[in-house]
């Protein structure tokens, strides 16, 4: 039997990335997805024929360039379509603002609500440019492990504590809030518009389990803030051929080297032997011998499903990872564009390719995390809504459109009733929200794929439906994620689980 340097759990991104580096560096690779396609979360999906449709993931931007580079991706097929206007918020009142990639454009949309924030603006960008500058290289380095202390864990935390304390004062101190606070309070101590607030507060809510007044959600702000993959940072854009064209560049990229990737082919448990992962089996008992078995799976899948007989203080641990998502995405096809009221020239505008955003207040999102954490979807849900064949007219037949749209908040765990009920019947719920801004909305849908946090689990392996592997607030980032002491991506699962000291298990984490 062979036996493999390394099996890779799932090919989503994270695992497709993994076995294209390990096998550059000369290992024997094999990616084992369950699914029928490649992807994970990131794929491409011919739904009706003639519509290719990113089912879950939409937009790209924190892919890291270098990781573009290494791979060679753009030789493979990968291309990225920046995002202009990168946002459009309609409002109520007919108003609408628009952010652009140049910035005195945006600052003249900014200006229409508040000349203050216009000014305020670029520092504002100015600051989260500088912050994204000292973070993005820790993604890209094996967290320290403030709890093992050894002398790399310590000259490690020696070198983030130096580099912390070489940003000026002004950005430690809101590098700090951004750490600490929620987008509300936040944003409300930089703008005054309520315009503005509610569209900058909408990177501080996508995926996760909080309203704008939630503390934590300032993070989640910066965070969707950083990433350069569409060549601004904090600027997304969408993926020719949709986002499955990626994964199928990473796919090539790890063939192209030597790995092996195998879809239909899900492991059903991690073989254990002497108390080392030893090797996977897969569902249908074939065993695969691996020196080394790694997760692109969520961390509750790995250890709590994949793990026999795992228990202790790691379980305990893992079980308390918050894994619940708040999000059901719809995917539609079109026979046109819809006309908003907020922008009511026919024909393709900028409006059409921007990320839109149907949240007009930033109470408003509060209210609708209000409904979803008595357990029920939001009344008046928030949503971001894309078209990606605005960009890209390959997706659709001629004359078609493809709209994406993200819905919050869909609670995982419902207080009555169950989402196969549910969906549609909140899908059509959703369809009246966005027609209350472009009417015609409704008579332009051709074909309605809906997911609720139920599908995206059992279609993606999403534990809980959650899009982020697991919530993104401060106690579970950094050294903290998966579980504290575990964040360099080795679980000796024999020092917990089961008796022995062995480091075999290596998790991914979901970026
Ligand atoms: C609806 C939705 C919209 C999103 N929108 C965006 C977006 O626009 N931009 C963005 O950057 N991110 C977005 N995300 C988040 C992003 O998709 C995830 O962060 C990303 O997919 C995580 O990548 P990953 O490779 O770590 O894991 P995943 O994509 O979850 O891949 C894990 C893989 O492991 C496989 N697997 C699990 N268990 C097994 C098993 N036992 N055996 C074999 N295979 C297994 C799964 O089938 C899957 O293919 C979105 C997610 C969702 C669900």
């Amino acid at each position: 039997m062979i036996r493999y340097d390394a099996v890779i759990i799932g090919a989503g991104h994270n695992g497709l990335v993994t076995a294209a580096y390990l096998a550059r560096a000369g290992l024997r690779v094999l990616v084992l997805e369950r699914r029928h396609v490649v992807g994970g979360a990131c794929v491409t999906e011919e739904l009706w024929p003639g519509y290719k449709i990113s089912t879950a993931a939409y937009l790209c931007g924190l892919l890291q360039p270098k990781i573009i580079r290494d791979l060679d991706l753009e030789q493979l097929g990968y291309e990225i379509l920046p995002k202009d206007p990168a946002f459009f918020s309609p409002f109520p009142d007919g108003r609408s603002l628009f952010v652009w990639r140049d910035d005195a454009k945006t600052a003249a949309e900014i200006a229409k609500f508040s000349s203050r924030d216009a000014r305020r603006y670029p520092e504002y960008e100015g600051f989260l440019e500088r912050l994204a500058t000292f973070v993005e290289p820790w993604l890209l380095r094996t967290p320290p492990n403030p709890i093992r202390r050894r002398w790399d864990d310590l000259a490690a935390l020696t070198r983030l504590g130096w580099e912390t304390l070489r940003l000026p004062p002004p950005d430690f101190v809101q590098a700090y809030r951004i750490a600490t606070q929620s987008a509300r309070d936040f944003l409300d101590a930089w703008f005054e518009s309520q315009e503005l607030r509610a569209s900058l507060a909408t990177d501080g809510v996508i995926g996760a389990r909080g309203g704008p007044g939630t503390p934590g959600t300032a993070y989640v702000l910066f965070h969707h803030c950083m990433g350069q993959a569409a060549g601004k940072r904090g600027l997304w854009g969408f993926v020719r051929g949709g986002m499955g064209a990626l994964t199928q560049a990473l796919a090539a990229a790890a063939q192209r080297h030597g790995a092996q990737v195998r879809t239909n082919a899900a492991v059903a448990q991690i073989l254990m032997r002497d108390g080392r992962a030893d090797g996977v089996v897969l569902a249908d008992g074939e065993e695969i011998a691996a020196r080394t078995v790694v997760s692109n799976a969520d961390p509750k899948r790995t250890f709590l499903d994949l793990v026999p007989s795992l228990d202790g203080e790691f379980r305990r641990e893992v079980e308390s990872i918050r894994s619940e998502g708040v999000a059901m995405k719809i995917n539609l096809a079109l026979d046109g564009l819809p006309q908003f009221r907020a922008a009511p020239e026919s024909g393709m505008g900028p409006q059409h390719r921007a990320t839109i955003h149907i949240g007009p207040t930033m109470d408003y999102i509060d209210r609708a995390w209000d409904d979803a954490r008595a357990g029920r979807p939001s009344r008046e849900p928030f949503l971001e809504v894309t078209i990606p064949t605005t960009y890209d007219v390959s997706l659709a037949p001629p004359g078609k459109h493809i709209m994406n749209i993200f819905v919050q908040y869909t609670p995982y765990r419902l207080a009555e009733g169950s989402w196969t009920a549910l969906k549609e019947s909140y899908a059509d719920r959703v369809i009246e929200t966005l027609a209350g801004y472009a009417p015609d909305i409704t008579s332009r849908i051709i074909h309605r794929h809906v997911l609720s946090p139920e599908d995206l689990e059992r279609e993606f392996g999403l534990t809980g439906g959650d899009i982020f592997h697991g919530e993104m607030t401060l106690d579970r980032l950094f050294f903290m994620r998966p579980v504290p002491g575990w964040a360099d991506y080795r679980e000796g699962l024999g020092a917990w689980g089961l008796g022995l000291r062995t480091t075999q298990v290596v998790l991914l984490p979901a970026v």
